[in-house]
């Protein structure tokens, strides 16, 4: 059967030439990178050289680039990390951020800080104005996603990164979804704090990073060895490190033709829905989002049942993030841009990679047609709607 994997956003493969450095850092180049002798030399040379693509990636320092386990770690560090340092004070964040900074302000309003989450538009975005109006004296931290993974809106990130500047409040950025989609230069946006992950932009799993600008401390999560700069203990995922890097590299090298073909078959998907079925809302804003994401809900239908139709034919794609999919909870993001709870349970996400291409596109809309005529057919919902027979206006567009 063919197979059309449109879940990029939850994960993507490890391209190639990734795997086999990491392989090579498995088997041959296996020393620790505290060791001082040759073995341990050389993987500490990998793990600079990943540092310095890494940071050229996002143009930093490579001395600001802390190696983590992924994205969730990055999110809790930096979080954590300013919150345990300054002891007590108010943080700021959006209602639709990934749970890796949700669960995690939550988890620091028990022990006594403050957070003010933020609402969002019908499109999924934060206003500045927001952001500059809920600073107070003891603020200590904003964080703000660079852009979401559910509905893949951009937020302005730049705009709050100046008023953030402004006001001498330090600015984190979740920037899993974004960092090689879009060009992240962390001078320009002004983040003082910015988390990456691996398998979002094709390497490893377990493998991710926190930009720390020059001078900003943190209070550790763990506590061990001195790794890192005393920053994260623990001996080093060489192998992980050097495919963060390589794939790092790849994204930025290849960023605005790659950006710009995903978006392509991103609009054929969009455009391909909206002509051929009826009672679709496209998601997130419209022209302010990843290259990579198409986010809809197809009304009088779950997405879960869409989700296993597509399943059966080979397609893969998600409903809600991957976080929570499998709980018929609607998602937090959908609820927070004004989506009526039974609308939001009707929510697939589709996110293309470097590898989809048109013909995957046709065959997923000559298998998403019907199967949701076939759902509709079966639900009472849809039985019941309002003036049964052709809507007027058909197919609406607009989030
Ligand atoms: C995937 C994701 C994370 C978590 O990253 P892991 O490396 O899987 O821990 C955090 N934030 C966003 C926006 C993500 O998409």
């Amino acid at each position: 059967m063919r197979e059309v994997y449109l879940d990029h956003a939850a994960t993507t493969p490890v391209l190639p030439e990734v795997a086999q450095a990491v392989h090579e850092h498995l088997v041959a180049a296996y020393g620790n990178p505290s060791s001082l002798h040759r073995f341990g030399r050389r993987a500490r040379s990998a793990v600079e050289q990943a540092r310095e693509r890494v940071a050229r990636a996002m143009a930093a320092e490579a001395e600001a680039i802390v190696f983590t386990s992924g994205g969730t770690e990055a999110d809790n560090l930096a979080i954590r990390g300013v919150a345990r340092r300054a002891g007590s004070g108010h943080i700021v964040t959006s209602q639709i951020e990934h749970h890796a900074v949700l669960h995690t302000c939550e988890a620091l309003e028990t022990e006594g800080f403050a957070v003010t989450y933020l609402p969002v538009d019908a499109r999924g975005l934060v206003k500045p104005e927001d952001v500059a109006a809920a600073i107070r004296a003891d603020t200590i931290l904003v964080s703000i996603m660079a852009a979401n993974n559910e509905v893949g809106t951009i937020q302005p990130l730049a705009e709050i990164g100046a008023l953030c500047r402004e006001r001498g409040v330090l600015l984190h950025s979740d920037a899993v979804q974004a960092f090689g989609q879009l060009p992240l230069d962390v001078g320009a946006l002004n983040v003082d704090l910015m988390s990456i992950s691996a398998h979002k932009v094709y390497g490893p799993k377990g493998i991710g990073a926190l930009y720390v600008r020059r001078g900003i401390r943190l209070a550790p999560l763990m506590y061990g060895g001195g790794h890192e700069r005393r920053r994260r203990p623990g001996t080093e995922n060489v192998p992980g490190i050097v495919g963060l890097g390589m794939a790092a590299e790849i994204m930025q090298g290849e960023l605005p033709d790659r950006a710009r073909s995903m978006a392509a078959v991103r609009d054929q998907l969009i455009r391909g829905i909206g002509e051929t079925i009826s009672d679709v809302v496209l998601n997130g804003d419209p022209v302010n989002r990843l290259p990579n994401n198409a986010n809809f809900c197809f009304r009088y239908v779950e997405g879960e049942s869409i989700l296993l139709a597509l399943d059966s034919k080979g397609i893969a794609a998600s409903s809600g993030s991957a976080c929570t999919s499998g709980a018929l909870e609607p998602s937090h993001v959908l609820v927070a841009m004004g989506l009526p709870h039974d609308l939001a349970q009707g929510s697939v996400r589709f996110s293309v990679g470097r590898g989809t291409s048109a013909a995957d596109i046709e065959y997923v809309l000559g298998v998403l047609g019907p199967a949701i005529d076939r759902l509709r057919k079966m639900s009472p919902l849809y039985a019941e709607r309002a003036g049964d027979g052709p809507r007027a206006g058909g197919t609406s567009q607009e989030g």
